[in-house]
């Protein structure tokens, strides 16, 4: 009998061998295969405990399973899943006006993910400046270390050549400049750019906040040149901050914003957010994708969105994000020769390794997995930690405990 065709197929034990036998391999996960979390704990096959610090990177910001998410969905699951783009519905419909009552834009557009979400944004800043300007004004400006995403358009934007190596012919007009560097800003940002886009805190790039002052100096450029200010807030939105959005921390307000990640807790959602005058540059047909805005993604989007979106939750996030920062500079004046400092907004923080353990994040990332601790990289010099929102102290004094107990293994080696 062909395995394949087996009625049993749902039920087939797998392993972590097996991914190596079967996806394409652009990925290296973990040894272990979790099956199972609640809140901020998760299980692996063998029943091992694990605290995660990960969020699914800084997704699922109400928790694993979070309860008001779970009895929404399956509300929704039991009602309407999907209907393409020739209908609307009322989740989406009420995601929207949530969403732009909530911040400075006026129109949304949603589709599945970050990259789908930053590819709407540069192509609207496009289409705008060709509408607005004529041809010549299409030069796309973006940072060093950026990330936006693994689309074509958003790796040649993004600010790392590793991840378009081998992939070109790239996207053309698409100029890189150092990230917090106002007078490269200033060198770059002409006549013939149509958009500038930027992480108000980079996160993959190694969890770099950016200072007030360079959003500033960008906000002012834009507006002497005509250009779109673009900001990613894929990683740093959602509360992620200690703000609903980052822009609102820094008083900087974008033309275009993207979000995606924590916007569905896990439940795959991107949302392009933008004006009334540039809105209307992406008329019937110009832009599009089948899933976007679907009842069940919508559903979530706007229950997390209610969650996150009050002074409580918000204010609870800074001071989280205050006991975690206290406990990772013990951490520092602990273990001086490892790292050297703590960098990042909210929960989105970065403990830098020092000279001495240059390269060696993903060490200290495996100590912590073998004590029970999931954590980030941010390249291989920062070690990122991204808990659910929700955090409670104790579970900070955990993770404390069992880094420790990891960096006492690693010097120990
Ligand atoms: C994760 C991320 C993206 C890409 O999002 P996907 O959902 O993986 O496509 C884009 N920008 C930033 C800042 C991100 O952190």
């Amino acid at each position: 009998m062909n395995a394949k065709l087996d009625s049993s197929v749902t039920e087939r034990p797998v392993t972590r061998q097996t991914f190596d036998e079967v996806l394409v391999p652009t990925y290296a996960p973990a040894a272990m295969v979790p099956v199972r979390a609640s809140g901020l704990d998760l299980w692996d096959q063998a029943g091992k405990h694990y605290l995660d610090f990960t969020s699914g990177i800084a997704v699922t910001s109400l928790g694993h399973c979070a309860p008001a998410v779970v009895e929404a969905l399956t509300k929704q699951i039991n009602t309407l899943w999907h209907l393409g783009n020739g209908y609307s519905n009322e989740p989406v419909l009420r995601l929207a006006l949530a969403l732009t009552e909530a911040t400075f834009a006026d129109r949304a557009f949603f589709c599945n993910s970050g990259a789908e979400a930053n590819e709407a944004a540069l192509k609207l800043a496009r289409k705008y400046a060709h509408t607005k300007f004529g041809p010549n004004k299409s030069r796309i400006i973006s940072c060093f270390s950026s990330f936006h995403g693994r689309t074509l358009f958003t790796v040649s934007v993004g600010g790392q050549a590793k991840y378009t190596e081998g992939f070109e012919p790239l996207p053309q007009e698409i100029n890189h400049i150092a990230y917090n560097d106002i007078e490269a800003a200033r060198a770059a940002i002409g006549d013939d750019v149509c958009a500038v886009i930027v992480e108000p805190v980079q996160g993959e790039g190694g969890v770099v906040p950016g200072d007030a002052a360079y959003l500033k100096e960008l906000r002012a450029l834009c507006d002497k040149t005509g250009a779109l200010l673009i900001f990613d807030e894929v990683q740093s939105g959602m509360g992620r901050t200690g703000e609903l959005f980052a822009y609102m921390g820094y008083g900087v307000t974008p033309d275009i914003l993207t979000a995606a990640k924590a916007l569905g807790n896990g439940y795959p959602i991107g949302a392009m957010l933008t004006t009334h005058e540039l809105a209307a540059t992406l008329g019937v047909g110009t832009h599009g994708t089948t899933y976007g805005g679907n009842p069940l993604a919508a559903t979530v989007a706007l229950t997390v969105l209610e969650t996150i979106n009050t002074p409580a939750f918000l204010a609870r996030v800074k001071d989280a994000s205050a006991k975690l920062v206290a406990m990772l500079q013990g951490l520092i004046t602990d273990y001086p020769h490892m790292f050297s400092i703590v960098r990042g907004s909210g929960l989105l923080l970065g403990l830098v390794v020092s000279d001495a353990f240059k390269g060696r994040a993903k060490d200290i990332q495996k100590a912590a997995e073998a004590q029970g601790l999931m954590v980030l990289i941010a390249g291989m010099d920062v070690v990122r930690l991204a808990p659910a929102l929700i955090v409670s102290d104790a579970q900070i004094a955990e993770a404390g405990r069992l880094l420790r107990l990891a960096l006492d293994g690693i010097k120990a080696a």
